[in-house]
């Protein structure tokens, strides 16, 4: 039997995190060693399973600020922009590797990149694998329909969301503007009202919406001369995203320092 992965949860509190928790209680090939909150957090002391429905784990919340007391070899993080880049400079001190979840963390990207040169790095601000396997099918079949085909982009996401269109549907535009030498920056069309004119074959539409406890919806269409492909995406709850980080956590225990993403986490790097 091979020795399993010790896997830490920072944020472990939070929706992320408890999700988190449960499921690397009993993912196979990793060990829950360690879970992390924010300092001031009222549930630091308690033991992290009881928030979950796992129930207890022995696992206790420690403070996130001093990652050196809890033992582990991957740090999960899904916490906050400015926390996780401090969580990259302390792992990186201490020679873990780190997933990181957290969104807007991408634009410190040059700083991810020279922590890399360290240790291993996975960051992907959609971990859900079933949505990394579409940019794949995305670039597969932008490539094979080309310019023959009008692109729309429909999303849907709960009532609470305060961005639009998601970053998902923007990151599916660019895979498929790519793929047909397009700028998304140039050709996005983000909805359509009153006297709009035909369309035109280059743009790439965006439709959103925003409605109930919808968790995420997207879809791309291709629709060309008498037939569409539509391929699409429906997180159903939040364990999509949390299965995808601790799949990629078991992963990068093995790499060698890196800047990875879930392309490379599942292997679909061309
Ligand atoms: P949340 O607010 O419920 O949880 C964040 C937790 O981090 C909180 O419990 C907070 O107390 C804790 N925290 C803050 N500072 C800390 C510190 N210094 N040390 C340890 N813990 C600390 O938020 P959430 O809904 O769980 O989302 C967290 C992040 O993950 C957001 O950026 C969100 O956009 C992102 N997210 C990414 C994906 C993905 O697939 N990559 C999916 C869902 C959410």
């Amino acid at each position: 039997m091979t020795t399993p992965i010790n896997v830490a949860i920072t944020g472990a509190a939070g929706r992320m995190g408890r999700t988190l928790v449960e499921l690397a209680s009993r993912y196979p090939g990793l060990r829950l060693s360690a879970a992390f909150e924010r300092a001031d957090a009222p549930q630091v002391g308690q033991d992290a399973g009881l928030l979950t429905p796992a129930g207890s784990l022995g696992v206790p919340l420690i403070s996130g600020e001093e990652l050196s007391a809890g033992n582990f070899d991957v740090l999960v993080d899904f916490t906050a922009p400015a926390v996780s880049m401090a969580n990259v400079a302390q792992c990186r001190a201490l020679r873990r590797a780190i997933v990181i979840g957290t969104t807007g963390v991408g634009m410190d990207r040059s700083q991810l990149q020279e922590a890399a040169r360290d240790i291993p790095i996975v960051w992907a601000p959609n971990m859900s694998v079933g949505v990394n396997l579409c940019f794949k099918l995305l670039d597969l079949a932008a490539r094979v329909l080309g310019d023959e085909v009008d692109v729309e982009i429909i999303e849907a996401h709960h009532r609470h969301k305060v961005d639009a269109p998601s970053g998902t549907a923007l990151r599916m535009g660019e895979v498929v503007a790519n793929a047909l030498g397009r700028n998304l920056s140039e050709c996005a069309v983000y909805g359509r009202e009153g006297q709009t004119g035909a369309r035109d074959r280059k743009t790439i539409g965006f439709a959103t919406i925003r409605a109930g406890e919808i968790v995420g919806d997207h879809t791309v269409l291709f629709a060309g001369a008498g037939e569409r492909v539509e391929i699409t995406h429906r997180a159903e709850n939040r364990a999509t995203f949390a299965s995808g980080a601790l799949r990629a956590a078991h992963w990068l225990a093995q790499q060698p320092p890196g800047l990875y993403d879930m392309q490379d986490v599942l292997g679909l790097r061309a």
